[in-house]
C-alpha cells in the first residue's frame, strides 16, 4: 500500500498547506493503484483519467481540496453516466447531481469515479452487477460484500481514501467488514437522498467508506445536514463529528446483544467473545441485552424492502427511462425493456415484492412485516434506554468465495442478519476492523447508536479502533 493511505485526511490537508505534499498527490497515487490491480479488481464502472483530472483541476481550494472520492454508481452526477449496475440505465445521463455530491466538491474533493454494485444496490456480493463481479482486493478469489462492492474495494486497493456508498440493509457496513474498512450508515435522514436512486425509501441511506474513523467522521460532517430537496432530510443541527474523536467513552456503556451471540457459531463466536474481552479489559463496560426478534430481522426486511423496491423500481419502464425497445404495444414495451434490462436478482425482488404488496396478501405479509419491524424498533430503542450502544460482529462470517452463495439467495440474504436492524430502526451504525481470521481475512465490529448520536457512536468507534489497533 502506498504511504498516502497512511496519512490521516485531516493531516493530508496540513500537509498541502504545509507545503510538504502537492494537491495532486492523491490524485497520483489514486492512478497507480488502479493501474496496479484494477484490472482485476473491477471497482470501478466508470473510470474516465481524463475527466478525473479535469475534475481535480477545477475542484475548490476547500478543506478536502485534493480529496478523490470514490462514488457507488447509483448516486448521480451531471458529469459522466449512471448505471446502477443495470442494463436498463445504459446511456442514461443524470440532469442534476446528488446533494451529497454537490457538498463533497463544495468542500473541495472531486469524484474519482464510479463504483461497481449490485444491481440498484439488491446483493451482498456485487456478483448482481450486470457488468461483471468486483474481487476482495485483499483475496481475489473473494467477494468484497455488497452491494457497495466497487467502493469497498477501491478503498481497500488504496484507489481512494475515502468512497461513498448507500446501505439500506448493510451495504456499505458488511462490504467494510469484508475489506477490512471503516464502514459507516448514518442514522435515516441525516445526509439527503437526493440524487440517490431509490430501492427501499424508508430504509436507504449514502453511507462512507474510510481506512479509520476519523476520516469517516470528516465526511459525514460535509454530507450531513438538511437538504430542501430532500423533505425527509432532518433538520437536526450537524455537530462537528471530527472534532467529537477526542471525546471517548467514558462513562458510556455498551450492550451486546444475547440473540446476535446464539446466531454466532465456531471461531466467529471465540472471536467475538475476545473482542468483547479486549474491550472489558481497556475499561469498557459491557452489559448483555435483549432483541427478541433479531433472529426475524432478515424476514422482516425482506419483506419490506422488496416491497418498497417493487414500486420503486416501477419507474424503470423503457420511457422515462431505460431502453425503448422497438415494439408495437405499450405492454410489449414494458415487456421487452424490463424484460431484458433487468437481471435476475431485481426480477426476482420486484415479483415477491409485488406479491406481498398484492389484494389478499398485503396484510399477511406487508402489514405483518410492518408491525414486528415497529416492535424490533421498540426493542432497540429500550436495550439503547439501558446502554449507549450496541456491539455485534458486522456480519456472521468472513469474506466468501466467488461463486459460493450465487445460486442460494437465501443464504446470500442471511448474511445481512446483523446489519439490516439498523436499518429497520433508523438508527446509525458503524462497522471497526477487528483483526484478521485464521484465515487472514477481516473481522469486523458493528457499533450501533441511538438516532442521531452519530458524534458518540464516532467517538466510541475511535475509541474501540485504538484498542483493537
Ligand atoms: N444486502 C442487502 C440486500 O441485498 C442490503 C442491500 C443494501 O443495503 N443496498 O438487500
Amino acid at each position: 500500500m502506498h504511504e498516502l493511505a497512511a496519512v490521516p485526511l485531516a493531516q493530508f490537508r496540513e500537509r498541502i498547506v504545509a507545503g510538504s505534499l502537492a494537491p495532486e498527490a492523491w490524485l497520483e497515487a489514486s492512478f497507480a493503484a488502479i493501474d496496479a490491480s484494477e484490472s482485476e479488481v473491477y471497482a470501478f464502472i466508470e473510470l474516465d483519467r481524463a475527466a478525473a483530472r479535469r475534475r481535480f483541476a477545477a475542484s475548490a481550494r476547500g478543506p478536502l481540496h485534493g480529496v478523490p472520492v470514490a462514488v457507488k454508481d447509483n448516486i448521480v452526477h451531471r458529469d459522466g453516466a449512471t448505471t446502477c449496475g443495470s442494463r436498463i440505465l445504459e446511456g442514461f445521463r443524470s440532469p442534476y447531481e446528488a446533494t451529497a455530491l454537490r457538498r463533497l466538491e463544495t468542500a473541495g474533493a472531486f469524484i474519482l469515479g464510479k463504483t461497481n454494485l449490485d444491481e440498484f444496490a439488491m446483493g451482498s456480493s456485487t456478483e448482481h452487477s450486470a457488468f461483471g463481479p468486483t474481487r476482495n482486493p485483499l483475496d481475489p478469489e473473494r467477494v468484497p460484500g455488497g452491494s457497495s462492492g466497487g467502493s469497498a474495494a477501491a478503498v481497500a486497493a488504496g484507489m481512494a481514501p475515502v468512497a461513498l456508498g448507500s446501505d439500506t440493509g448493510g451495504s456499505v457496513r458488511q462490504p467494510a467488514a469484508f475489506c477490512g474498512l471503516v464502514g459507516l450508515k448514518p442514522t435515516w435522514g441525516r445526509v439527503s437522498r437526493r440524487g440517490l436512486v431509490a430501492f427501499a425509501s424508508s430504509l436507504d441511506q449514502i453511507g462512507v467508506f474510510a481506512r479509520r474513523v476519523a476520516d469517516a467522521a470528516v465526511i459525514l460532517g460535509v454530507i450531513a445536514g438538511h437538504d430542501p430537496n430532500d423533505s425527509t432530510s432532518s433538520l437536526e443541527p450537524v455537530p462537528d463529528y471530527a472534532a467529537a474523536l477526542a471525546s471517548g467513552v467514558g462513562g458510556k456503556r455498551f450492550g451486546i446483544i444475547a440473540e446476535a451471540l446464539e446466531l454466532l457459531e465456531g471461531e466467529a463466536r471465540r472471536r467475538f467473545e475476545e473482542t468483547i474481552a479486549t474491550l472489558r479489559g481497556a475499561g469498557a463496560e459491557i452489559e448483555t441485552v435483549t432483541v427478541a426478534t433479531l433472529p426475524h430481522a432478515v424476514a422482516i426486511y425482506s419483506i419490506l424492502a422488496n416491497a418498497e423496491a417493487s414500486a420503486n423500481l416501477a419507474r424503470f419502464d423503457g420511457i422515462r427511462y431505460g431502453r425503448c425497445a422497438g415494439a408495437e404495444t405499450l405492454e410489449q414495451l414494458w415487456l421487452a425493456s424490463r424484460g431484458e434490462g433487468l437481471g435476475p436478482e431485481v426480477k426476482r425482488r420486484i415479483m415477491l415484492g409485488t406479491f406481498a404488496l398484492s389484494a389478499g396478501y398485503l396484510e399477511a405479509y406487508y402489514g405483518r412485516a410492518q408491525r414486528a419491524r415497529a416492535t424490533m424498533r421498540r426493542e432497540i430503542a429500550a436495550a439503547l434506554e439501558r446502554v449507549d450502544f450496541l456491539l455485534t460482529p458486522t456480519t456472521p462470517s468472513t469474506a466468501f468465495r466467488l461463486g459460493e452463495k450465487i445460486d442460494d439467495p437465501l443464504a446470500m440474504y442471511l448474511t445481512d442478519v446483523f446489519t439490516v436492524p439498523a436499518n429497520l430502526a433508523g438508527i446509525p451504525a458503524l462497522a471497526i476492523p477487528a483483526g484478521r481470521s485464521e484465515e487472514g481475512l477481516p473481522l469486523s465490529l458493528q457499533i450501533m447508536a441511538r438516532p442521531f448520536a452519530e458524534e458518540e457512536m464516532l467517538a466510541a468507534g475511535g475509541w474501540v479502533e485504538g484498542v483493537l489497533g
